[in-house]
């Protein structure tokens, strides 16, 4: 081989040679940090099979023979048509596309490889891959140039193509990514862009004698990989499984910045809000929020006070459905204490609030008849007294209860008896004023409370609803039940009177009514009781 250590093409062996050595060490060392990451097995296969065509091309550019030379050229082919789509996997990983490299679909990348290499070896026989293989005349050292053949091109079309894959995937990827990642996805897309690059000069004719320079860069993207992989330890497993938890969140989640601009957000955030697509980031939250927000004005202003939490409740009515979210801000504060921006973070506390929602009627409402049990119509009743006591306003009770009540379960059985009290409910609703508060205060006794009422005016409501459920039989059967009631009425005189003390003299109002023949309403005066019979 007449070839001294100070020619150019020696000296390019040289580098070449440096550059495969480089490709076995950081394939070594992705061997032995193999359960580091997920993609360390594709980023050894990788720089392995760089280092295959790195060799291959170091030894056919120190041929001197075209026998010789096609012999290293089927070496190179080992490697070099495998080593885009390796890469494609890599960045799979990396982006968090696992569910995809793993399997028989993996295996589908490397067809057109395969055929690349089987093409190679076989090319004395069709001439696919290059038509022909010469020695340049006029060099001074042993170079080979091909005329393409058709494959080839499919080849070459490939390779770029997996190569744009990469590129498109990285900087999609880099696009939702935390900054604090994307110096690695910058490395990345540099270690794909590199060997284009010398790619296309090469194939333009700009490379020094003619050379193809990839082999030499091949080196310096296996190295910018690994320090991509490695550099401050981030890419292990910790950005990715982050990341993971930040999307599978059920949680949605929003970064803003200091301006209120979104900055980042979770899938769970996308589903609560369909206007966050990844246009919305760098749009302001108030700009992409506008509608669905139904209760309370959703606004958290950036505070300066540090570790500040605001939480509040959020009723949502989308379509016929309505959510409920608990929403939390808090400030997003840099190491030094400085204020950097605010995370949001939506809890879907539908399930929860429609279930303590029941549970509140189940604790607050009569289960027969739908009105509110006694209970609640002594709380409400009270706070109803006390405002009467506060605005000096009148306020009058009723207690009716219903007559021989007893004969009615007796004589058509509990369920008819049932029925009878949904009946005069019935009437109760549509007979009293909207203001009133109707409440079951036993079993057949029924009690209303009524604000702003004079007692006379009192009066006059509770023989409406006496007459009106005299006048009104029930139907069983086709049967018709005639049903009374007897009333007792009496009105808040002093302010400090007590709610149990009003409802005991409604209730002796109530007996006198009983005694008096039923079906008739009695008003409790503090001078004077007086019946007035209503028959
Ligand atoms: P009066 O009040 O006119 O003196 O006679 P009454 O027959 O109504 O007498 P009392 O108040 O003693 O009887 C009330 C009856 O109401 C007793 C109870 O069995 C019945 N009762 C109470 N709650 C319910 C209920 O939810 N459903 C039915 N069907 N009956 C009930
Ligand atoms: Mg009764
Ligand atoms: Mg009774």
């Amino acid at each position: 081989m007449p070839m001294t250590f100070d020619s150019p093409l020696s000296q390019y062996i040289i580098f070449v040679i440096i550059s495969g050595i480089l490709s076995v060490l950081l394939a070594i060392y992705a061997f032995n940090n193999k359960s580091n990451f997920s993609g360390m097995r594709a980023l050894m296969w990788s720089t392995l099979l760089s280092a295959v065509y790195t060799f291959g091309f170091a030894f056919e550019l120190a041929s001197d023979t075209v026998p010789e030379i096609k012999f290293w050229i089927n070496i190179e082919y080992i490697g070099m048509p495998f080593i885009a789509p390796i890469n494609l996997l890599l960045i799979m990983h990396y982006v968090g596309m696992d569910k995809f490299t793993t399997g028989k679909k993996a295996w589908g990348l490397f067809v057109v490889p395969a055929i690349t290499f089987l093409m190679v070896v076989t090319n004395d026989y069709h001439g696919l891959f290059y038509e022909s293989l010469y020695l340049r005349s006029n060099s001074a050292s042993p170079v080979v140039d091909v005329v393409p053949g058709l494959w080839y091109y499919v080849h070459g079309s490939y390779t770029s193509g997996t190569m744009f894959a990469c590129l498109f995937l990285l900087f999609s990827h880099g696009r939702k990514t935390k900054s604090i990642y994307r110096k690695q996805m910058v490395t990345m897309a540099l270690s794909i862009l590199i060997p284009l690059a010398g790619a296309l000069s090469y194939v333009l004719g700009l490379t020094p004698l003619g050379i193809d320079p990839v082999p030499m860069l091949l080196g310096i993207t296996s190295a910018l990989y690994v320090y991509a992989i490695f550099s401050a330890g981030l890419l292990t497993v910790s950005p990715i499984a982050r990341e993971h938890i930040f999307e599978s969140m059920r949680d949605g989640v929003l970064v803003l910045n200091l301006s209120n601009q979104i900055m980042d957000f979770n899938s769970a955030a996308a589903q609560i809000i369909p206007s966050l697509t990844p246009l919305a980031i760098g749009k302001k939250l108030e700009d992409v929020w506008k509608r669905g927000a139904e209760s309370g004005a959703f606004s958290f202003g950036l505070d300066q006070e540090h570790d500040v939490q605001h939480e509040q409740e959020l009723k949502w009515v989308r379509g016929k459905e309505t959510f409920y979210y608990r929403i939390r801000a808090s400030n997003l504060l840099k190491p030094n204490g400085q204020l950097a921006g605010r995370t949001i973070v939506m809890i879907d506390v539908t399930e929860h609030t429609l279930l303590q929602h029941k549970l509140r009627h189940l604790a607050e409402i009569d289960g027969l008849t739908s009105i509110y049990n006694r209970t609640t119509f002594m709380e409400k009743s009270r706070e109803l007294l006390n405002a009467s006591h506060r605005q000096r306003q009148p306020l009058s009770f009723i207690l009716f209860d219903v007559d021989h009540f007893k004969q009615i379960n007796d004589r058509y059985g509990h369920s008819v008896g049932d029925f009878a009290l949904q009946h005069i409910v019935n009437i109760c609703k549509q007979g009293l004023p909207t203001k009133a508060l109707l409440g079951r205060y036993g079993g057949e006794e029924f009690a209303v409370c009524l604000p702003e009422t004079e007692l006379a005016e009192a009066g006059q409501i509770a023989e409406r609803l006496r007459k009106e459920i005299a006048s009104t039989p029930m139907y069983s059967s086709a049967k018709a039940i005639s049903i009374t009631a007897s009333f007792g009425l009496t009105q808040a005189r002093t302010p400090d009177v007590l709610l149990e003390m009003l409802l005991r003299e409604a209730d002796v109002a109530l007996y006198r009514s009983k005694h008096g023949g039923r079906n008739m309403v009695t008003m409790m005066d503090l001078e004077q009781v007086h019946a007035i019979e209503t028959k």
